[in-house]
């Protein structure tokens, strides 16, 4: 404590457990909780006379870390009883505002004879003086008849910040809304916290009248920061005890580990087990690295699903966020001003500052984002979420405000076919609404197609039956006294929708996972290599597309090391690599194929080869049959594009591709022409 004479003004807190405290005197501890305000006024009175030889209105701060078990309240359940004490607040920032200073003393001079009269701001309303006073030798004259001058340079000011922070995810009962609560921080702390941050705040609860021009009897409630935390480990706000560490690493050990877990993820929903699995992956996560040169490689694994509408896709997403560790569902059309990535903005909030708000993937840092409605996401959001699915950060640059948020997380998003529902004589990519650059970053993407087909229909419509049946009967206190249904005997034929795992267990297995960081073994990097190598092969030849590239290659190291976290083991083994091969090739095949050939292109830039092809026909028709007045009419390129097997609509479509792009303009309705010559090569 004798450090901060020397150190000051560099440093200006002195930092107490309050544990230390406790053992100093048990009562001042006490009373320091119920009477913060008193207490660490006087703390600080004493740390000012020890640096008094500095300044003669030092700043310094007495703060308070690690208060007790009793102290920690969650933001909803805040009451009038907690006014003025120190409490411990859990939450994830949602908004931070720039730092700016606030006065703190402010000195005025009387424009009329010149006297200098200081006032101690306290408080949001500034302060001045209402008379230039004759007792300290002013002229006496009041606010009528003198203005006063505010001096900045002997004013005082202090920095401050003002935040929102809100209830962790986690510990919401059945998709509550998070409550909220505003945070004021001053000096040496602010600057320090950024949206997304998890942390607790102790400080101080405060209260502020409600309404500035009529009075209300209501006041809001804020912190007055005291001091703040930081939460390291993802995995450390699920407590696992000795005993369920016993019970992990038991379940790890039975053979059927991952029929479990599968069966563990939405239960009520029938089939999908290869998707399933997918997301059992997703939950467990790879590894991310940081290379000797610095680049980090994300262990996320994200995953999209595309598909039909009542396919079920929301009902995943939502039981997925319930799952996860730190998992949020929100959807792409969500209407507030940060969105899915993050917004500075010029509000309330900020009274006259910036703020920054986080948006779903800044939340769900070292977490999992399901994003519903993918497609319908904003256009800022549009073009920052590459950014946050490669690197895991978000970066915003707009008026004063330039940072990097965390949004290190799996995403699951899903979204609809471009035109409502799968058109199942056309090629699917072409039917995802998604910018190729954006789909391409998903390790895995899913197609749910729904057709009527009788014995897929039968078995579907006979599991939600079931389902629903089952919540009914559950319904009843005892459902045994029910004479026109054998209760016993649907609970027992309805075994199956009970998930395998619990799932406080199953979330306590994965956080345990998440300690362990596998390595590959030879075996599972040849498996790999081997897979891959073949796939290329494919591709080799001046015909064939690409097949795969190196974004798959890199899914499936991924995958295989979320493989070996499922099975709690140090070594990614053939059988990993195997499993992570599987799903690789089972949604290729539906979605990366044409004709029976595989084309990564379909999704990695939106264009097939034979596309590809078609486009340079259609180019070099409109070349050699544009007139230099008109250019071509689409009839006569549909009918000679016709003869190179290009279809109607396939003609249409790639005209208008073409015109978007720039490359063609039409110098009358229905007549096309290059827009440059020289570009046909
Ligand atoms: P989407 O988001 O794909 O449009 P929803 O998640 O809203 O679809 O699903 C519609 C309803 O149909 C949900 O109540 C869901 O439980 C049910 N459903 C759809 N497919 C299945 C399935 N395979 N098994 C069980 N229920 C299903
Ligand atoms: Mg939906």
């Amino acid at each position: 404590m004798s450090a901060i004479a020397d150190l000051y003004p560099d440093v200006r807190s002195v930092y107490v457990d309050f544990s230390e405290v406790e053992r100093f005197d048990p009562d001042l501890a006490n009373y320091t909780l119920m009477n913060p305000t008193l207490s660490l006024k006087s703390a600080e009175d004493a740390l000012k006379r020890m640096v008094s030889h500095t300044l003669t209105e030092p700043f310094v701060h007495f703060r308070i870390k690690l208060l007790p078990h009793d102290s920690r309240v969650e933001i909803r359940k805040l009451r009038a009883k907690h006014l003025g004490t120190f409490v411990s607040i859990e939450g994830l920032v949602r908004k931070a505002t720039e730092v700016r200073p606030k006065v703190t003393v402010a000195e005025f001079e009387c424009a009329r004879c010149g006297h200098r009269t200081t006032v101690v701001q306290e408080g949001m309303q500034f302060r001045e003086p209402l008379e230039c006073s004759k007792d300290e030798g002013g002229c006496g004259r009041g606010t009528g008849s003198t203005r006063f001058k505010l001096l900045t340079d002997p004013s005082k000011f202090v920095d401050t910040q003002k935040i929102e922070i809100q209830e962790p995810p986690e510990g919401l009962r059945g998709g509550a809304q998070p409550e909220r609560l505003v945070g004021f921080i001053e000096d040496d702390l602010s600057g320090r916290i950024s949206p997304g941050d998890r942390l607790i705040l102790n400080g101080i609860l405060r209260s502020q009248q409600k309404g500035t021009q009529v009075k209300s009897t209501l006041f809001e409630i804020n912190l007055d920061v005291n001091s703040v935390e930081y939460e390291e480990h993802e995995y450390e706000e699920i407590m696992i005890t000795p005993e369920d560490e016993l019970k992990i690493r038991e379940f790890s050990t039975s053979v059927d580990v991952f029929e479990k877990i599968i069966a563990s993820i939405s239960p009520t929903i029938y089939g999908y087990t290869q998707e399933k699995e997918a997301l059992a992956l997703q939950l467990f996560g790879g590894v991310s690295k940081v290379m000797d040169d610095g680049t980090r490689i994300r262990g996320d694994i994200h995953i999209a699903l595309i598909g039909d509408p009542g396919t079920a896709k929301s009902q995943i997403l939502r039981y997925m966020a319930l799952l996860a560790p730190r998992g949020i569902y929100t959807s792409g059309k969500a209407s507030s001003a940060a969105g899915l990535t993050a917004a500075a903005v010029k509000d309330e909030f900020g009274e006259g500052r910036w703020t920054l708000e986080a948006g779903a993937l800044v939340l769900a840092d070292k977490g999992l984002a399901c994003i519903d409605e993918l497609d319908k996401m904003n256009d800022q959001d549009r073009s920052s979420i590459h950014e946050s699915l490669e690197q895991g950060t978000i970066s915003v640059a707009k008026a004063g405000i330039t940072a990097t948020l965390q949004s290190r997380c799996a995403v699951l998003g899903a979204a609809n076919p471009k035109y409502g529902r799968f058109d199942e004589n056309r090629n699917i990519a072409e039917q995802i609404d998604l910018p190729p650059a954006l789909l391409s970053r998903f390790d895995a993407i899913f197609t749910m197609t729904d057709r009527p087909d009788s014995e897929q229909d039968r078995k579907v419509a006979g599991h939600i039956l079931k389902a629903h049946r089952r919540g009914e009967i559950k319904l009843h206190e005892s459902p045994e006294n029910i004479t026109e249904v054998d209760a016993a005997e649907i609970m027992r034929d309805s075994d199956g929708l009970v998930p395998a795992m619990e799932r406080d267990f199953l979330r306590k297995y994965v956080a345990y996972s998440k300690r362990l960081t596998p390595i590959m073994s030879d075996e599972a990097m040849r498996t790999l290599e081997g897979y891959y190598i073949s796939i290329r092969k494919l591709g080799e030849g001046e015909e064939a597309s690409v097949p795969i590239t190196a974004r798959q290659l890199e899914a499936l190291i991924r995958m295989s090391e979320a493989s070996a976290r499922a099975r709690l083991s140090q070594i990614v083994g053939s059988d990993d690599a195997s499993r992570a091969i599987k799903i690789v090739e089972y949604y290729l095949q539906k979605v990366a194929s044409e004709g029976g050939k595989r084309d990564i292109d379909l999704i990695a830039t939106g264009t097939s080869r034979s596309q590809r092809e078609q486009i340079y026909v259609l180019r070099s028709l409109v070349q050699q049959l544009s007139d230099e007045r008109r250019g071509v009419s689409a009839e006569e390129l549909i009918q000679k594009a016709g003869s190179e097997n290009i279809p109607e609509d396939r003609v249409r479509a790639l005209l208008k591709r073409l015109s978007d792009a720039g490359e063609i303009y039409s110098p009358q309705p229905g007549y096309y022409k290059l827009a440059s010559e020289e570009r046909i090569g």
